[in-house]
């Protein structure tokens, strides 16, 4: 083995067992109380804490710390503060306290904030999250120890992503210990959900990247002719990964174990030149900080072995592009998953009471489930035949799904479906009982054993959002069963009719088939289900009085931080597409238009030439009236657009996000249009770009 994995595993992190043996005895004990039970921290173990995590960075070489946050930009911020501290005769000591330790105050004033914090009020604080270990990012030219905070203003509003995570989590935790009081657990104490993402990307060759302005600009491809080939071989899926793909998998694992993220799975992905990555889930703060760092780390890494990593949603038309299936389950601190059916679902009225309340969570908030899975980039997915629908449903799979049907049925269910005998027919071949469930690739929201996985979420995304609202509205619906129970006098029958009432309420949620075909749409569309096509149709969901109510009850977000979160929104939308419609401009009439007339230029002349010797040039002229025919759409299109664009700048909020949706995202597919077809007709040596086949297939 080349890599002694087992010792640098976690060999980067401030860890509990790096905090055993280091601390003093009482301090650990107080800071895991902390960690633990959230228990306050007292100022002298913050000093403690601060000096020893100071010592052990100074030894692996880090100079600096930084208070490591997650701004509504989506991905993560710092700034780096060197532990010197001068002294009179022209030394330094290296210092680091507790109170340095605890809070930072960034400034930090030109993050988008979407109105909760004007400029001129400067003061921004970082808080440490002390349940999300500290680490040091080691990088070829740095070595700093972070340590992972949320971002608040001076007047306490969050401003980060990681604040309404913790305040979800929290809210579940406090109703699901209600619930499962009633069930007569009195042990737990402890409630954490759990959450594995598994990341998609794609790795191309980094020289080739620098030639695409769009790739650079944009994250994703603007213009394109698809190549001979495509995904339809299905060849590139699980298939053998290339050897200078796999040195990056080998670099990029080693770096994600030295920050203690289990990197487990790993393999090719359908699209050609597309890959993924899963780490062992985690509990949901530490897993959202994680895949941060995966998706930071791949983008080093890559760069480093002279690859570039494509996080985008959507960085080809044409094939597949990329998401994040966000596993997601509830964990006591006893180690009991609550969302484990066990081997008799039907009799574990527990696990179905907590399965009802999930359904009838994801039927109430569908939308804001919707919203917290757009982007930008996840547009081009959503709805398209690749990625789940832009409508949400739950697939329970055979078992579960009959379970549900007994009890709107019967009123009860009385059996569980077990999974049968696998027979191959070949005699050395094991045989095995089969899962009680098939899968069902094209759902949203899908029942995979002993956990859901939402697949809507996208490749770029922070899973921050989507994780608060499905902690939310699963606390929600939680609080308001456990409202009725406790006030029930006869508990077993009203734990019963809750899950059957629940259950024939929210059923129309739940669907098994094809959630790709346009039957579905239709179904869905019967069954009242909502369909927001765009991340500009969703974003209103976020301020509807129903999710204020929801979330100000659990003091996840308040009204305000909501309606910052709408402005930002609409915001990121706008930008987003504004630099896409400015970079279309700039490569079609930098780099397109002129080579386009060179070429036509060459045609010109040949067709001269040829005449002059008496040769037939009827193919040449074809060709160069071709050429020219798209030329002029290419460049009405242009003119088009780039009228278009001062007109959405002009714009804001919501009217401006909707220009640049209904407009400019339009205008620049009539751009690509002639550009793609002219891409086909000029030769590849005068072409201003590596094409798709040079990116995808020649990684
Ligand atoms: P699947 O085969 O359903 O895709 P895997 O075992 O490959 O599941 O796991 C996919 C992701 O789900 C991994 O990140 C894994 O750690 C995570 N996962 C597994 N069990 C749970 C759970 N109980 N809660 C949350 N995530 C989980
Ligand atoms: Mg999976």
């Amino acid at each position: 083995m080349k890599t002694d994995v087992k010792k640098i595993f976690g060999s980067n992190v401030f860890n509990d067992a790096v905090m055993k043996e280091r601390l003093p005895k009482a301090a650990y004990k107080k800071m895991k109380a902390t960690i633990d039970a959230g228990a306050e921290l007292d100022p002298e173990v913050a000093d403690i804490v601060a000096h020893e995590m100071k010592e052990w960075a100074l030894e692996k070489g880090a100079t600096h710390y930084t208070h490591w946050f997650q701004p509504l930009t989506g991905i993560t911020a710092e700034k780096h503060d060197a532990f010197i501290d001068p002294q009179s005769d022209g030394t330094t000591l290296l210092r680091f306290s507790g109170k340095e330790l605890i809070k930072g105050e960034p400034d930090a004033s030109s993050f988008p904030s979407g109105g909760l914090r004007a400029t001129f009020e400067a003061r921004g604080y970082t808080a440490w999250d002390c349940t999300s270990p500290a680490f040091i990012k080691e990088t070829p030219h740095s070595t700093i120890l972070c340590i992972p905070t949320a971002f608040c203003s001076y007047k306490g509003e969050a401003l980060d992503k990681k604040t309404p995570l913790l305040r979800s989590m929290q809210a579940l935790e406090i109703q699901v210990l209600r619930i499962l009081r009633l069930f007569g657990n009195k042990t737990a104490k402890h409630v954490t959900t759990s959450v594995g993402p598994e990341q998609e990307y794609f790795l191309v060759d980094k020289e080739k990247f620098l030639k695409r302005k769009d790739l650079i600009f944009t994250g994703r491809t603007l213009f394109g002719a698809m190549p001979p080939k495509g995904q339809e071989m299905d060849d590139h899926y699980f298939g053998v990964i290339p050897e200078r793909v796999l040195g990056f998998m080998e670099k990029f694992n080693e770096e994600l174990w030295k920050l203690g993220i289990s990197a487990k799975t790993q393999h090719n992905e359908v699209a050609p030149a597309q890959h993924e990555i899963a780490p062992i889930y985690d509990q949901n703060n530490i897993a959202t900080d994680h895949n941060q760092l995966v998706m930071e780390t791949a983008q080093r890494v890559a760069d480093e072995l002279g690859l570039k990593c494509l996080l985008h949603e959507k960085p080809f038309a044409g094939i597949n592009g990329s998401g994040k299936h966000n596993n997601w389950s509830i964990c006591t601190d006893e180690g009991e998953n609550l969302l484990d059916p066990g081997e008799t679902p039907h009799e574990n009225m527990q696990f179905l009471l907590f399965l009802a309340a999930i359904l009838r969570a994801v039927d109430e908030h569908a939308d804001l489930l919707r919203l917290s899975a757009s982007t930008p980039g996840n547009d081009h997915r959503l709805g398209a035949n690749e990625a789940p629908p832009a409508i949400i449903s739950v697939f329970l799979g055979e078992q579960l799904e009959d379970v549900v049907e007994q009890f709107v049925d019967n009123g009860e269910a009385t059996s569980s479906l077990e999974g049968e005998e696998y027979i191959s027919g070949v005699h050395s071949l094991p045989h095995f009982q089969k899962d009680a469930t098939d899968r069902n690739r094209t759902s949203p929201f899908a029942f995979t054993g002993n956990k859901f996985e939402f697949r809507m979420v996208g490749s770029t995304q922070s899973i921050a959002d989507p994780n608060t609202v499905l902690n939310t509205i699963v606390a929600e619906v939680l609080s308001d069963m456990a409202d009725r129970l406790e006030a029930s006098d006869d508990l077993p029958m009203a734990i019963h009719d809750m899950i059957k009432d629940t259950i024939a309420a929210h059923k129309r949620i739940i669907f098994n088939g094809n959630g790709y075909s346009d039957e579905w749409v239709a179904e869905a569309e019967r069954r009242g289900l909502p369909n927001l096509h765009s991340m500009v149709d969703a974003i209103p969901t976020l301020t509807t009085d129903k999710a204020v109510k929801m979330f100000e009850k659990f003091g996840v977000y308040t009204k305000e931080e909501l309606e910052s979160r709408v402005e930002v929104l609409y915001e990121q939308y706008s930008n987003t597409i504004n630099i896409e419609g400015l970079a279309t401009l700039d490569i079609a009439k930098k780099q397109i238009v002129p080579a386009v007339m060179k070429y036509q230029r060459k045609l010109a002349n040949g067709v001269a030439e040829l005449k002059t010797v008496g040769v037939d040039s009827s193919v040449q002229e074809k060709l160069l009236e071709d050429i020219t025919a798209n030329l002029k759409d290419l460049f009405a299109a242009i003119n088009k657009l780039e009228a278009d664009i001062p007109e959405a700048q002009a714009l804001e909020s919501e009217a401006q996000a909707r220009c640049y949706h209904d407009t400019i995202f339009t205008d620049m597919s009539a751009v690509r249009e002639p550009a793609d077809k002219l891409e086909m007709l000029v030769a590849k040596e005068d072409w201003p770009m590596p094409s798709y086949g040079d990116l995808i297939f020649e990684v």
